[in-house]
């Protein structure tokens, strides 16, 4: 076992460091916490970060950020593709929704994304950011002719996507594969780089920011909501809960709205071999993800739908081996390369499953509490997506009709 393989957590019980780690995240202060505060953002992930952000551009002050064990949130183990859609294809979307609401949801999902390039730009992040489309390739004959028919739907409902003949999928790396469906807008970036650049933005405008400090009750009262922490108690205005898979551990409204489950992801060492494809790919209707990252590395997750559990329910992001292994054979079975990949990072991380398949974005039960969660695996534009609309929300902003599809009161 080399060194390296220790510390990245390659064999189990290991702490499984991801690959975006070796970018150490901004952490919070560890002052004592402030007695009072406008607004308390629970979470420093891309949902927390964006919050903080999106709330002092909307004009308030004193927000202060607070999380413990920063280094376990979804957000630095992701596979960093910035995708149109959500976890639903097209298809799935029109027949849960019917046309109209699929199309609202469709539009916004991409315009999320675009906000997260034009945030990327404007405060000019280092992010590696890239919007060089995403590929859905088909393994089995089945998957294939779904890819043509989403092309289809999607084009005659005035989105663009291609279909992606077996020959051209052959010749851009692949074996073993069908058909694929590619779309232009989808993106990719360093999810770690993009985080700390909100974190930046929100501490440059006077935001404050606390790790350490475990939230485990929020208690609305007559004219506040008092945050206790394992290092003590904070009175404020109002509450935002950017906490995913964890905030029914201390939240009981989000019981059942939102569960918890695991994914995995491998990261090879950089690689000769020329990948034709290096921007964000699935196969097996998205149970498998890959990329290419900046230095040549094949980052590779899923493959969960083959654990018994599906890995639902899960906290520990210990990493299960069985998964670990039909990672590395998926790569040999479907990627034609010619190099014996050698493994250097090995990682799991915590999502939220959402039980309406979309985020809660909005006030709770708690007219001072508010939350933007639940992203079900999308959740590089959408927790930075929710937060601009959560700050609209609680500002009195002008709001999207589509808005009211991700409203936690109506889930209930
Ligand atoms: C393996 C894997 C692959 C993924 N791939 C992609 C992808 O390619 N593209 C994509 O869009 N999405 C992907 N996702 C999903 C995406 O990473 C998440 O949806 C997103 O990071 C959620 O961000 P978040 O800030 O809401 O939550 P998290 O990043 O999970 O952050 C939660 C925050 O809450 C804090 N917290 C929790 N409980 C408490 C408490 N009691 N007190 C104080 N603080 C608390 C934590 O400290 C943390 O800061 C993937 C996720 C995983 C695990």
């Amino acid at each position: 076992m080399t060194q390296d393989a220790d510390r990245n957590g390659l064999y189990p019980g290991n702490f499984p460091r991801s690959y975006w780690l070796e970018v150490p995240p901004i952490a919070g202060s560890q002052e004592p916490l402030p007695a009072k505060a406008g607004i308390v953002v629970i979470g420093s992930g891309l949902a927390g970060a964006s919050a903080g952000y999106w709330l002092q551009k909307a004009g308030f002050e004193s927000v202060v950020m607070v999380d413990y064990e920063t280094e376990q949130a979804a957000t630095f183990r992701n596979a960093g593709h910035i995708l149109y859609g959500t976890v639903e294809s097209m298809k799935a979307l029109v027949e849960i929704h019917g046309e109209e609401k699929a199309r609202e949801i469709w539009q916004f999902s991409i315009d999320i994304c675009e906000q997260v390039g034009t945030t990327i730009h404007e405060l000019d992040i280092a992010a590696d950011y890239k919007q060089d489309g995403y590929l859905v390739v088909a393994i089995d004959e089945t998957e294939d002719g779904e890819c043509k028919e989403s092309v289809e739907l999607l084009n005659r409902m005035g989105y663009h996507s291609d279909y992606i003949t077996p020959r051209r999928v052959k010749e851009l790396g692949f074996k073993n594969c069908f058909g694929a469906r590619y779309e232009k807008g989808s993106a990719q970036a360093h999810p770690t780089k993009f985080r700390n650049g909100l974190v930046r933005a929100f501490l440059k405008q006077g935001g404050a920011y606390f790790g350490g400090a475990k939230v485990t009750d929020v208690t609305e009262h007559g004219d506040g909501v008092r945050v206790t922490t394992e290092r003590g108690t904070i009175e404020c205005d109002a509450v935002v809960l950017a906490t995913n898979a964890y905030t029914p551990l201390f939240a009981p409204f989000f019981e059942g709205l939102v569960d918890p489950f695991r994914g995995q992801v491998l990261t090879s060492k950089p690689l000769k071999h020329r990948f034709p494809v290096k921007y964000p790919h699935s196969f097996d209707h998205g149970y498998q993800y890959a990329l290419v990252t900046e230095d040549n590395r094949l980052l590779l997750g899923g493959w969960r739908h083959h654990s018994t559990t599906r890995e639902m329910g899960l906290y520990s992001i210990e990493t299960n081996p069985h998964i670990e292994a039909g990672l590395k054979q998926f790569a040999r079975d479907y990627y034609a390369i010619n190099e014996e990949i050698e493994w250097e990072f090995s990682w799991s991380g915590i999502m939220a499953a959402s039980r309406t398949s979309l985020p809660f974005i909005g006030n709770t039960s708690s007219p001072r509490v508010y939350s933007c969660l639940g992203y079900t695996g999308h959740g590089f534009s959408w927790a930075h997506g929710s937060a601009k609309l959560l700050a609209d929300i609680m500002a009195g902003n002008p709001l999207p009709e589509v808005a009211r599809y991700f409203n936690p009161k109506l889930a209930r």
